[in-house]
């Protein structure tokens, strides 16, 4: 019997020692003039203003690499391609966040339905919605309905 061990990090330098998994995340503020300094017009008008982009035009709507998807603001880690599927409704969708500390709910009864917005914990950044009970059938029944230009995917090392 061979006992093979997916360890494929041997080797590589330890340099950059990334947030842990668990752990709520510092707070991050700034002020809205740094925020659009730093973000794309898009991204800002997403993750500060609380916008959406439209359905099928987000770069990671069908992305499949594996890794962990991070808050493009201010880089906390929010999401994991494992709990990433394929609702078909025009953005990315996972079932959990990485852990419930990264991310913060708000009732939102805009457009004449209540819904639940989803933020970023460290940043308050506007994320997306999430919605449950649609018979998804993943292990949460829940759609987190994530904006792709809220989020940057950093593909995991091999
Ligand atoms: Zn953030």
């Amino acid at each position: 019997m061979t006992s093979t061990s997916p360890n494929p990090s041997a080797g590589t330098p330890s340099a950059d020692t990334g947030p842990e998994a668990s752990g709520a995340p510092e707070p991050v503020r700034r002020s809205d003039a740094e925020w659009r300094e730093r973000l794309s017009p898009e991204e800002y008008s997403v993750l500060r203003l609380g916008g959406t982009e439209r359905p099928y035009t987000g770069e990671y709507t069908d992305e499949k690499t594996v890794g962990v998807y991070s808050c493009r603001a201010c880089g906390t880690e929010l999401f994991r391609s494992e709990t990433k599927f394929d609702s078909h409704c025009g953005w990315p969708s996972f079932y959990a966040p990485l852990a419930e500390d990264r991310v913060r709910y708000i009732s939102d009864r805009s457009l004449g339905m209540v819904r639940t917005e989803v933020r970023c914990a460290a940043c308050d950044g506007h994320l997306g919605h999430v919605f449950e009970g649609e018979g998804y059938g993943t292990p949460t029944d829940q759609r987190y309905c994530i904006n792709s230009v809220s989020l940057r995917l950093q593909p995991e090392r091999s």
